[in-house]
């Protein structure tokens, strides 16, 4: 029989002393599961990874450790936000597991999702997302503002899975290339899914938090999006581009306009004829040698960023 994964539980917490002694057993719990249900192997572990908490997180952490060694701990000097410590976490497990699932410290996503993720990883997938069957435990405001983002994103030339936060299964081989990722404005849901390599989905209700309150007020969350799209397309300044040109259309039948006006009106005021076209034709030209500026910006900001152009996925050589 061959041996069965280890599944490394990386847990983002920034201020979660309230959530985390809630939701540690009951991660310990679905550790318990998946080796009862020889699904993993009995030296899986939960990492928790405190993001510069300004409360007794990192004792909380201590603690649990002791208690159980199962759980393991980092600490980073600062507070860097989500991502960052999700991705310091990420890599902390890397080559010391098979497979690491990331999930937030609040237990929102259903912990029980876990199982079906590592199936799916047995069974040969090699990136699994948690996708949020329904928002009901959202608030009506997060729910609209959220779907409103996500279809903003698409339209801005930004491919991410609908629904999909970051509770995801990612195999070791997805985070090998996931290392390979340079670049300092991290958007990992936009990230993953250029990855590519197998992957499926696995769905789940999302219920209210634990304990405490969200780190993600509507403010952090405009920023997030807007982050995600200015790290990963240059469309919007195709648009100023694109902009420019219909402007230029609509100088052209201006000047028709003025022209006409011009030489068969009679009572048209000194100076409007140029300044009607000077407005238009000009703003529009401008507009345009903008959008061929921002065509070179974007290619020297997908350069910059030295990400990798391609990942094999299979050899066969010999
Ligand atoms: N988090 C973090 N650093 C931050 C903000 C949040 O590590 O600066 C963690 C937080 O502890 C939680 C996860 O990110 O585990 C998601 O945050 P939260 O539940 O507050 O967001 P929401 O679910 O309300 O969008
Ligand atoms: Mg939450």
């Amino acid at each position: 029989m061959t041996k069965l994964p280890t599944i490394a539980i990386v847990v983002p917490c920034y201020n979660e002393e309230q959530a985390l002694p809630l939701s540690v057993p009951k991660m310990l719990d679905i550790l318990d599961k998946l080796s009862a249900g020889q699904l993993a192997s009995t030296d899986s572990y939960i990492l928790l990874c405190n993001d510069g908490s300004k409360d007794r997180t990192w004792q909380v952490i201590e603690q649990l450790h002791l208690a159980d060694k199962r759980v393991k701990g980092i600490s980073l000097a600062h507070n860097r936000g989500h991502q960052h410590v999700l991705l310091a976490g990420l890599m902390t497990v890397r080559n010391r597991c098979d497979a690491a699932v990331s999930i937030d410290a609040d237990l929102q996503d259903d912990p029980q999702a876990i199982i079906e993720m590592v199936r799916k990883f047995n069974q040969g997938k090699e990136i699994v997302y948690g996708v949020r069957s329904s928002r009901a435990t959202d608030t009506w405001f997060k729910r609209t503002t959220a779907h409103a983002f996500y279809s903003f994103q698409k339209k801005m030339g930004l491919e991410t899975v609908y629904d999909h936060a970051d509770y995801r299964l990612m195999s070791n081989r997805a985070l090998d290339l996931l290392a390979q990722y340079g670049e300092s404005n991290l958007f990992l849901r936009g990230i993953v899914p250029q990855i590519g390599l197998d992957n499926d989905v696995v769905t789940y209700a999302r219920d209210e938090r634990v304990a405490g309150e969200s780190k993600y007020p509507f403010a952090k969350m405009l920023s997030f999006s807007i982050d995600g799209i200015t790290s990963f397309s240059a469309r919007p300044m195709r648009w100023i581009f694109l902009t420019g040109l219909i402007l230029l259309v609509i100088a052209l039948i201006v000047a028709v306009y003025v022209f006409t006006s011009y030489f068969y009106s009679d009572h048209i005021s000194a100076g409007w004829a140029s300044v009607m076209l000077s407005i238009w034709v000009l703003g529009s030209l401008i507009l345009i040698a903008i959008g061929i500026v921002g065509e070179y910006i974007g290619k020297i900001f997908t350069e910059v960023k030295h990400r990798p152009r391609y990942a094999v996925a299979d050899e066969l050589w010999d």
